[in-house]
């Protein structure tokens, strides 16, 4: 039995064969950055918001090509999603996003779009729009949508400046539903503020919302950010990597085994950054998670009983 459902695995069920991401890297904002919200972004937020592999001023339809000649090569693949990772998709006029998602249909083998954003940037007459759009062009490519979440507690939200709700959280995982795509969530298990109970509530929170896949982060503090100014202040402090490695398998005993993971821990460049994992390589605890899992004999799901009237079960034993 495998500890966690990968979300490679579940592409490959989606699609029939292994399917690769394609980042692109195009010329947006931020409503917490331009001034909509505010000007100082989450508090973790570097310059770039991602890491990316392409340039802003390189048509989709190149950076796509560019990726999928590169990765297509190294992993024999021959399935692509075109990524719009950076930033806030959403928050693009309607027009321009069509207009770029419709660049990425003209190139061969890209069978799904996933448009990442902000929860407060989703609306049913936005996300109808692309989803119409793609139906048009080419009705066999599946749509998804990934938003930040981050945490469920609506406190540490605040303390990060994240500048929405759970409630706008919840909102758009469901209007998402509706205009037929699946959903990702965003989680940082280790925001200040946050404790273990909070992650548990992240997992069950997910697993009663149904969304399809998360992506784990530990947080990272790039240089520049409010998060490192305050930990250079000695104002901030980082669980130790102990206690993270505990909350993700927490967060996996407790998620729904149907809900895939993306992965456990993100990285960050080095050379930019206050603090990156521990110091370590991100595969490096990645192994150490899977090792104390398979030691402990536990498993995505192990503890999800807390749904669907959990105190019912007496009745039907
Ligand atoms: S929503 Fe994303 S891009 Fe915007 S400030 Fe926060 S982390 Fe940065």
């Amino acid at each position: 039995m495998a500890i966690y459902y990968k979300y490679s695995q579940y592409l490959k069920e989606k699609h029939g064969e292994k399917t690769y991401k394609l980042p692109l890297n195009l010329p947006l904002t931020c409503p917490n950055r331009d001034g909509q919200l505010g000007e100082e972004g989450c508090y973790y937020c570097g310059e770039q918001a991602a890491g990316f592999e392409s340039e802003p001023d390189e048509s989709v339809r190149q950076q796509l090509l560019d990726l999928k000649d590169h990765i297509g090569e190294k992993y024999n693949a021959k399935k692509f999603i075109a990524y719009f990772q950076n930033f806030t998709n959403t928050y693009l006029p309607l027009s321009k996003l069509r207009m770029y998602v419709r660049e990425a249909l003209t190139v061969e083998d890209i069978v799904e779009i996933v448009l990442s954003t902000r929860p407060d940037c989703v609306s049913y007459k936005y996300l109808k729009g692309i989803r119409d759009l793609v139906n048009t062009v080419d009705s066999s490519v599946s749509l998804s949508l990934e938003l930040g979440l981050q945490t469920v507690n609506y406190h540490t939200l605040k303390k990060a400046n994240r500048g929405h709700s759970l409630a706008q959280f919840i909102d758009a995982v469901l209007t998402a539903r509706t205009c037929d795509y699946e959903t990702g969530a965003h989680l940082i298990l280790n925001l200040p503020g946050d404790e273990m109970e909070d992650v548990r509530e992240n997992a069950r929170v997910l697993s009663a919302l149904r969304v399809d896949n998360v992506k784990l982060h530990a947080l990272y503090l790039r240089e520049g950010t409010e998060f490192a100014r305050q930990y250079q202040a000695g104002e901030l402090e980082i669980i130790p990597m102990e206690e993270y490695i505990e909350r993700v398998i927490t967060f996996l005993e407790h998620l729904d085994p149907r809900i895939a993971v993306q992965r456990l821990l993100g990285r960050a460049p080095r050379d930019t950054s206050v603090f990156v994992n521990w110091g370590k390589d991100n595969r490096k605890i990645q192994q150490m998670i899977l090792e104390e899992m398979k030691e402990r004999e536990t498993y995505q799901g192990r503890k999800f009983d807390y749904l669907q009237g959990s105190c019912l079960q007496k009745f039907n034993s």
